[in-house]
């Protein structure tokens, strides 16, 4: 189908935000700036003003709200709302490219807002510096033309969604995992939502985040770019948008697949039947309450100083490392390696009478590997507390972390 009658299929729902603002106009500088936009007649004056008087709010300054908010606020789009409560970490740079390393340590929102505003003096940026939650998700939503999702984890994820559709506002969705990204617009009027795709979330601990499982620096920048495509589409009215496909990313093949998405008539926030008429409680449902901290407190364990001071007695402890070996590659205490995983097919391969003090990166995974050693018969097996990261901060400053 041709451009203009794709057009029509598509509702210009901007139109109403300029119909309501007559009097947003260009100074010279503004028509100066985006004058690779007016010569396009899909853009023009018409739709520059559209994106002059758009509100869009971006959730997360991070990976996939770097480039998000970067070329929006370049492409001239008047209002962007930030949420974000988190600090510049230094594994952030590798690929959330609107924070520098001068700013580790800095709210990524002051981070984020320097470079906005030197980028664009004609933007209003909105910075609301909090976790996006059940209690301020729609009142700060009604505030928005259109909500583009950054974020990282499926209880924000799915609070996002179920917001967008309880406030009519489009979800311009994207994720992102190792070599691998999604893209789609949800929440439109006659278009599916992400619970008509996914109406459940994963059991946790199931599906990886970025900090366990890695991701592609150029990954956010990918996804981050598409979604500022569809949101700048949609806010000119222009093009055939993602509602009602699901884009598939395969970056290390270099292939984009896309999956035909309808509108789910049973999906419990948008379908026939609603179960869900206000928002809940996203940490509950995707089953992560409570589990912040794994380990749990009658997991037998050992802090990094008692270990080295056993070592340094030398003291019979044998050292198991259940990380993965290239893990075990960047770092190591020179301990036995066997990945969380091959734990239960490999505990033979380890010595019931001696003691054992398991670790990984951080605690969580040899705190599995120990409970699941006590209840096969080991009794005197350890978890390290805090895992390597807490050796390096405390012990070795030397070696490196990840
Ligand atoms: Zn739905």
């Amino acid at each position: 189908s041709s451009p203009s009658n794709r057009l029509k299929s598509q509702k210009d729902f901007m139109a109403t935000v300029t119909d309501a603002q007559p009097e947003v106009v260009l100074s010279n500088d503004e028509i100066l700036r985006y004058s690779r936009h007016l010569i396009m007649p899909e853009v023009a004056m018409d739709g520059q003003r559209k994106l002059k008087a758009a509100k869009v709010l971006c959730i997360g300054a991070g990976g996939l709200g770097s480039p998000l908010a970067l070329y929006l606020t370049a492409a001239g789009v008047g209002t962007l709302g930030l949420v974000d409560y988190d600090v510049v970490d230094y594994t952030n740079l590798q690929r959330q490219i609107i924070h520098s390393t001068n700013d580790v340590g800095r709210k990524k929102l002051d981070s984020a807002s320097d470079k906005l505003k030197a980028l664009n003096p004609f933007l209003n940026l909105r910075t609301f510096d909090m976790k996006l939650t059940s209690a301020n998700a729609l009142d700060l939503f009604r505030e928005f033309d259109i909500v583009a999702d950054g974020t990282d984890n499926f209880p924000t994820r799915y609070l996002v969604n179920d917001a967008c559709v309880l406030t009519g506002k489009p979800n311009v969705y994207g994720s992102i995992f190792r070599f691998e990204g999604q893209a789609s617009v949800f929440a439109t009027e006659e278009g599916p939502c992400y619970r008509c795709l996914y109406p459940e979330p994963p059991p946790p601990g199931l599906v990886p985040s970025c900090a366990e499982g890695g991701v592609l620096g150029i990954m956010p920048g990918l996804v981050g770019v598409i979604q500022a495509t569809e949101t700048i589409k949609l806010i000119l009215g222009q093009g055939d948008s993602l509602a009602g496909r699901l884009l598939l990313i395969d970056a290390l093949g270099l292939k984009f697949r896309e999956l035909k998405l309808r509108k789910n008539p049973d999906c419990p926030v948008c379908g026939t039947h609603r179960t869900i008429t206000q928002l809940i409680d996203y940490d509950q449902f995707c089953g992560i309450r409570g589990q912040e901290e794994p380990a749990g407190n009658d997991i037998p364990a050992i802090s990094v100083e008692d270990l080295k001071k056993k070592l340094d007695a030398k003291a019979d402890v044998f050292i198991l490392d259940v990380r993965e070996p290239h893990e075990y590659q960047i770092c190591n205490l020179r301990g036995y390696l066997i990945p969380v995983g091959d734990i239960p097919k490999r505990a033979s391969e380890l010595d019931s009478s001696r003691e054992i003090v398991a670790h990984c990166k951080v605690g969580g995974r040899s705190a599995k590997a120990v409970n699941f050693l006590r209840r096969a018969g080991f009794t005197k097996v350890y978890n390290l507390t805090g895992g390597i990261n807490a050796w390096a901060d405390r012990i070795d400053p030397k070696m490196p972390k990840y």
